[in-house]
């Protein structure tokens, strides 16, 4: 394979700075009697050196996965989002709106509907256009943020959301890599594909969702006005918080593969101890960040029999690249394990609110993001 080239600005110099080897699709979970070998992708994260964007390598495969369901924590944040921006007048009443929506949902139309704000045809301009999550599946980064901020109607608002690539380095979550996903924002990095289309962040939020979640409006420079003046502050802090972390800085980077590492041993060592203490675990939350780590760590069935899954999607099939089967959470009750591996953090309030019989019946939940760490 030769040199990336950059999916934002067509640069070709840059740092490769993630390799999690060969991968399965995450988004192919085959069925439970699909004895494999599961095709597996190499799975890179390349950071261009000219605007600063992290993103995927190459991609092979279709990014398209099973629905999940919408986690609390995801439609609690949506609700927040939009309460700021109409706060900060961003939401103007009868103003026309269009969404680019992620693959795994969490819409905010119904939210902005409410606010009287009216969907526009696909195409159609509009005073506030939101993608949320949705950008990042675009392998196309120029192109695709090129035609969000042409609908963008004179006066009006492009709002972002992502999560952050600071956090990400920060938080060590090397799992956020995976395929169909292009694309980890920094703010300055986003800034600079703004740049390109005549468009400059105006405001910023910053929210817990993921470990650490931007919201992001941008304006378009010819309307001048709100330009970078006196709401500039928050985008100012961002940038300088962001930039501590290092996001443009390849070694910082880097230090993603040493937290890979240490993350799967880790859970290997882990799991060994619970077999060897007899106890009984599951796995929760077959989410494709999951795949990696199993994959990474060596999990198989011996270690982890089962990954248990509320998406009726999900049921009969298996995690890619694994003899580990998806089970639905009725199984809880059966099964009644010792310890339930929480693959998605963020639902830790949610499944323990859900699931009171797991420690009902003398279990706990552990955090798979915490172990290694
Ligand atoms: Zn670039």
């Amino acid at each position: 394979m030769g040199e990336p080239v950059c999916r934002a600005c067509r640069g070709q110099v840059g740092h490769l700075v993630l390799d999690l080897g060969e991968q399965p699709a995450c988004d192919y979970f085959p069925r439970c009697d699909d004895p494999g070998p599961d095709p597996v992708y190499p799975l890179q994260m390349w950071l261009c050196s000219s605007c600063g964007l992290a993103q995927l390598v190459a991609d092979p495969t279709v990014p398209e996965e099973p629905r999940g369901t919408e986690p609390a924590a995801l439609v609690a944040q949506a609700a927040d989002a939009v309460e700021r921006a109409a706060a900060a007048g961003l939401l103007p009443d009868g103003g026309r709106v269009a969404e680019y929506g992620s693959p795994h949902g969490g819409s905010w139309l119904g939210l902005l509907t409410e606010r009287g704000l009216r969907p526009v045809a696909d195409g159609q301009p509009a005073d506030v256009v939101v993608d949320c999550f949705g950008l990042m599946h675009c392998a196309d980064q120029s192109a695709a943020l090129a035609g969000r901020a042409a609908r963008v109607a004179p006066g009006g608002t492009l709002l972002l959301q992502y999560h952050s690539l600071a956090t990400i380095i920060g938080c060590g979550q090397w799992n956020a890599l995976r395929h169909g996903h292009y694309a980890y924002y920094s703010t300055a990095a986003l800034a600079t594909m703004l740049a390109a289309d005549g468009f400059s962040p105006r405001m910023a939020w910053r929210f817990d969702l993921y470990g650490g979640t931007v919201l992001l409006a941008a304006g378009r420079d010819a309307d001048g006005g709100g330009g970078p003046g006196s709401a500039a502050g928050p985008v100012q802090a961002l940038l300088g918080d962001e930039a501590r972390v290092g996001v443009d800085d390849p070694a910082a980077l880097e230090g993603l593969q040493r937290d890979a590492q240490a993350q799967a041993k880790g859970l290997h060592d882990w799991l060994v101890a619970e077999r060897s203490a007899g106890r009984a675990v599951l796995g929760y939350g077959a989410a494709s960040r999951a795949v990696a780590l199993l994959r990474h760590a060596g999990v198989d069935g011996g270690l982890l029999p089962a990954v248990v899954d509320a998406s009726p999607a999900k049921q009969g099939l298996r995690m890619p690249g694994t003899d580990i089967p998806v089970i639905p959470p009725g199984e809880l009750a059966v099964r009644r394990p010792d310890t339930v591996l929480l693959f998605l953090a963020d639902l830790l309030d949610e499944v323990r609110a859900t699931y009171p019989g797991v420690e009902a019946a003398g279990g706990r939940w552990v955090n798979a993001d915490a172990l290694g760490s």
